[in-house]
């Protein structure tokens, strides 16, 4: 028998490959991972967590605003970027430290070199080869610009999180996660921002009328939604950039931020010399128990280009772990995934928007309603919350649930159990609302 120094080797130590490997080693096997960037990956060192650090940032413009129609002084201090950015920084390294104690903690081998598969049994890491009876692909994806002259010059939300100081305008280009995202927090601390999207509304897969609402708040907080705008080229002028449409539409920006999408990181690491298949965009192609067209190598999270989002990721590095070590075969299921955009407001959402309920359902009931929020009574923002509920018609079963308003994410998370669990709107009819909150109106819908 053909003897290897590792069971399982990782490339890759951001969420899925780290979660995959502790999970593996829990059970005895011999585990290596190998990170060429800091462990963590995407999620803890360039994304969710420091996005999340800026945008709580960026949400005390509305308390201070928000506090003096309840008693407070109304001025509004000063902020200080940089604090902000180190302050981020520093709880950056905690948890990335914290990342590497746990994987020594759990008797995972980390090499902090660039892994290249040699053979589908041998990664070359840094000036070292190791061997393993099987390998996990965990290695990501990476932000991609248009391809479009001069649109090199923008940056992405990699370097969005490091601006040595904030610009006084910025363009940002998409409609996605990333974009809104992004749009809201820069617009909260100050920055005059355009957000130009080719289609005609923020968003697309999301709900329609969340959608809507949605470009109503951020443009009341003054962020200009340029619709229908198709980039054709981008050049420096003093002072920052000149943006111009294909139809002739011309912005001039101190700053540009390009968030049209990431692409599989899946080059340069020897997948196509050992046949493991890949898709036209460079994402791994993988069955429901992750393993590639090689029998051996395995492969999970964004480099996989199926649902990207971190829990996902973890879920899927753990089935695997789960199913090669501990006997007990797990395939991810991929229903009901709730998920947040944390814009400004907050969007929270799981299951089925009113366009895919219909198409797969055909007959399905609507339950919706937009409110002002207590707290925006005496603020006088005026912001409003808006709450959708889809159901199948003929079982009651609730296939979607949707709502703007900044605790969406945390409402939404619950209704994702029940959902899971087959509620239908008469078991929401007859759970008692929690009040006053603004989630008792899931429960209350008519
Ligand atoms: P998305 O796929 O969400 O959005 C890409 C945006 O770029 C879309 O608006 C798209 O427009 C636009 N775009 C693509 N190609 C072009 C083009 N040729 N010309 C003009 N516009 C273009 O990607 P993101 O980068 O925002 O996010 C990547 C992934 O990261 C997300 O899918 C999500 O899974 C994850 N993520 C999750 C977060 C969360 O959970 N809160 C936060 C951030 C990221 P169009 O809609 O017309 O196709």
């Amino acid at each position: 028998m053909a003897h290897y120094d590792f069971d399982l080797f990782t490339i890759g130590a951001g969420s899925g490959g780290v979660a995959a490997s502790r999970r593996a080693a829990s059970y005895g096997p011999r585990v290596g991972i190998c990170e060429d960037s800091r462990v963590g990956g995407t999620c803890v060192i360039r994304g969710c967590v420091p996005k999340k650090l800026l945008m709580y940032g960026g949400q005390f413009r509305d308390a201070f605003e928000d506090s003096v129609g309840y008693g407070w002084d109304s001025r509004v201090p000063p902020f200080d970027w940089p604090t902000l950015l180190q302050n981020k920084d520093r709880e950056i390294d905690r948890l990335n430290q914290i990342y590497i104690t746990m994987l020594a903690k759990a008797g995972v081998d980390l090499f902090t070199d660039r892994g290249r598969l040699i053979d589908a049994h041998t990664v070359q890491v840094g000036d070292r080869t190791v061997t393993a009876e099987r390998i996990l692909i965990a290695t990501g994806g990476w932000p991609v610009t248009l391809p479009v002259p001069g649109m090199e010059q923008a940056i992405t939300s990699n370097e969005a999180l490091e601006l040595p100081a904030l610009p006084h305008s910025l363009v940002v280009v998409g409609g996605g996660y990333i974009a809104v995202e992004f749009a809201c927090i820069f617009r909260a601390l100050g920055v005059q921002v355009t957000e130009v999207i080719r289609g005609e509304h923020l968003l697309n897969g999301f709900d329609d009328d969340i959608r809507i609402a949605l470009e109503t708040e951020m443009t009341r907080r003054g962020i200009r939604i340029e619709s229908g705008f198709k980039p054709e080229r981008l050049e420096q002028i003093e002072g920052g950039y000149r943006l111009t449409a294909t139809d002739g539409r011309v912005l001039e920006t101190e700053l540009v931020m390009a968030a049209t999408g990431r692409a599989p990181n899946s080059r340069g690491i020897g997948l196509e010399e050992v046949g493991v298949a890949m898709a036209g965009n460079g994402a791994v192609k993988v069955d429901d128990w992750s393993r590639t067209s090689v029998p051996n190598i395995y492969a999970v999270g964004d480099v996989t280009d199926r649902v990207n989002l971190t829990p996902v990721a973890i879920t899927e590095g753990r089935a695997m772990a789960e199913t090669l070590f501990n006997n007990n075969p797990i395939q991810v299921n991929y229903d009901n995934i709730p998920t947040a955009v944390f814009g400004s407001p907050h969007i929270g959402t799981v299951g089925l928007t009113e366009a895919q309920a219909r198409d797969r359902h055909g007959e399905i009931d609507i339950y919706r309603t937009s409110f002002r929020p207590m707290k925006n009574t005496l603020s006088g923002r005026e912001e409003k919350i808006m709450i959708k509920l889809i159901a199948d018609h003929a079982t009651g079963r609730v296939l979607g649930c949707h709502m703007l308003g900044n605790d969406a994410p945390e409402i939404v998370q619950g209704l994702g159990v029940a959902l899971n669990c087959g509620a239908t709107k008469a078991d929401f009819d007859r759970t008692i609302g929690l009040h006053p909150s603004a989630a008792e109106e899931f429960v209350t819908l008519r």
